[in-house]
């Protein structure tokens, strides 16, 4: 099992790794990582690992399968030697944009109180669909709600809660805006502020809300008759 290091602290851009696996596809699994995979609508990082003479591996995505991280080279990387040492640095710019927009649509959950049935995160654009029933949804009024809520300034926080304590609060699971799944034996809740939002998520985020920076509701896409495509982009 790989030790996920962005759980703990999503701002650690490096780590010393070993080399546990290199699979037929050429997909390198380490010890511990600093790398995000794919999961929850964020995309995996892409970074570099650099070996003890120097070279380089270019990483164009990392990814989890069967339960293994993957990081997955670019075409023509040379591969490394089971048991070889490593560090393990992600592209910074990418995955912080990916953080502020990750940070992003979970305000925008907080502010459209309707059921969520996809989001994808992107560096430029991400978007959040929901289902709307009898709701309207007004572009400039959740673009407005939402850059409130970035210059508050909330602190945003991860803590893990067993299935069992889950259970025994009926009234924290009906303030989540998402519903968490059961069954992995606990759940790491993403808490915004003190009560703008509080969902299930293993994703990485900014450590408060003004960091996300001026965002804006670009467009909102009819997806159907309840159905409504929220999309985010930065304003700036
Ligand atoms: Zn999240």
């Amino acid at each position: 099992m790989t030790e996920l290091l962005f759980r703990d602290d999503a701002y650690r851009t490096d780590c010393t790794a070993t080399v546990t696996e290199v699979n037929e596809r050429g997909g390198i699994v380490l010890d511990q990582t600093v790398f995000y995979y794919t999961s929850g609508g964020q995309p995996g990082d892409r970074g570099v690992l650099t070996r003890a003479d120097g070279t380089e591996i270019r990483i164009g995505t990392t990814i989890k399968a069967d339960g293994t991280v993957i990081h997955v080279p670019e075409d023509g990387q040379p591969a490394p030697e089971v048991g070889e040492s490593v560090t393990a640095a992600i592209d910074w710019e990418f995955r912080h944009k990916l953080m502020r927009m990750h940070t992003a649509m979970h305000l925008v959950c907080s502010i459209v109180p309707c059921g969520v049935t996809g989001g994808q995160v992107g560096i430029d654009k991400s978007r959040l669909d929901f289902d709307i029933g009898e709701h309207t949804l007004d572009k400039a009024a959740i673009t407005d709600a939402l850059n409130a809520l970035v210059a508050q300034d909330h602190p945003v926080r991860a803590e893990w809660i067993s299935d069992a304590e889950l259970d025994s609060n009926p009234d924290l699971v009906r303030t989540m805006s998402v519903q968490p799944p059961r069954g992995s034996g606990r759940i790491r809740l993403l808490k915004i502020g003190e009560t703008v939002d509080l969902q299930p998520c293993g994703g990485t985020h900014v450590r408060s809300t003004a960091e996300i920076g001026p965002v804006q509701i670009s467009k909102i896409e009819n997806k159907g008759k309840r159905n409504r495509r929220v999309n985010i982009t930065f304003a700036a």
